[in-house]
């Protein structure tokens, strides 16, 4: 099948910790690798997390991918199919100089590869909704991009997850009824939680990465976690509105062919368009 798709949710950028979970799943943490992937793949667009720290310590500069070197936002040093979002150090927010750390967000999203901006939530031991991350709401809104948000389990043992449980987003939402928000990972494992989020808020989108990690087979997934998948494919019927989804793989912790193939063969193959490509141009409306 030729279908073009846009993925919602990767990471890139130079760090041994991603040159790692690229191995894991044997797989190189390299531009090259990853466009001849996508190039295989029919993936024509994708969606970094900003997770580089700025060089400037003194205000909290937005957090962007990178193959090394200072982001340059007038000589982009990233390939054309990789977009971004500009994420927000927010553990560090109360000893910065706020004003400066909104102009240099300001500066990014003037830019067309700066699509939306991402909260570390979790990672990060402040809620969605708490009010240090309101400039950058008012940011979101004023520059219409979306605000992605982690959700659900977080990777190692330092993150809390009382702040990125899914319910948290609801308040936010209900703030910021103009700002368009993405429930990254769906929530997982609560997903019931987040579902119902998603349905009561118009503003609320979910994306689909993080659901399976590492080096894995479709065919065994789907044996050994049939549960799981009933219970994922339950609550997005549940949901009745598949404009709410959008592909997401959270590369490299995954391999590009394989994810794609899980999110395929989870969800009605009719809605298969809107999830791999036509929702996430509808969230991230720069792409
Ligand atoms: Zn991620």
């Amino acid at each position: 099948m030729m279908m073009k798709i846009i993925d919602a949710h990767i990471h890139f950028g130079v760090s041994e910790g991603f040159d790692h979970v690229a191995q894991e799943s044997r797989q190189v943490n390299s531009v090259e690798f990853l466009a001849k992937a996508f190039a295989d793949n029919h993936v024509v667009q994708a969606i970094a997390m900003g997770t580089r720290r700025g060089d400037n310590s003194a205000v909290c500069s937005p957090q962007t991918p990178d193959l090394g070197g200072k982001l340059n936002p007038e000589h982009y040093n990233q390939p054309d199919f990789i977009r971004y979002c500009c994420g927000v150090d927010s553990s560090a927010l109360p000893g910065c100089d706020l004003a400066q750390s909104l102009a240099e967000f300001e500066q990014l999203l003037r830019t067309p590869q700066c699509v939306g901006i991402k909260i570390y939530t979790g990672y990060n031991h402040l809620y969605p909704h708490d009010r240090i991350h309101y400039p950058f709401y008012e940011l979101a809104q004023q520059y219409d991009v979306p605000v992605v948000l982690h959700t659900g389990d977080t990777a190692g043992t330092r993150g809390l997850v009382k702040y990125s449980h899914p319910l948290e987003i609801d308040e936010l939402a209900m703030a910021f009824p103009q700002v368009r928000f993405v429930m990254a990972h769906y929530g997982n494992p609560w997903i019931v939680d987040a579902t119902e989020v998603a349905i009561k808020n118009p503003n609320v989108f979910i994306d689909l990465s993080g659901l399976a990690a590492g080096d894995f087979s479709v065919d065994d997934f789907f044996e050994n976690y049939r549960g799981y998948v009933e219970h994922l494919r339950t609550w997005m019927a549940y949901l009745s509105d598949y404009g709410k989804f959008m592909y997401g793989s959270d590369w490299p912790l995954v391999r590009v062919d394989t994810y794609i193939e899980l999110i395929r063969r989870l969800t009605p193959e009719k809605y298969h368009p809107q999830i791999f490509y036509e929702n996430a141009k509808r969230v991230f409306t720069r792409l």
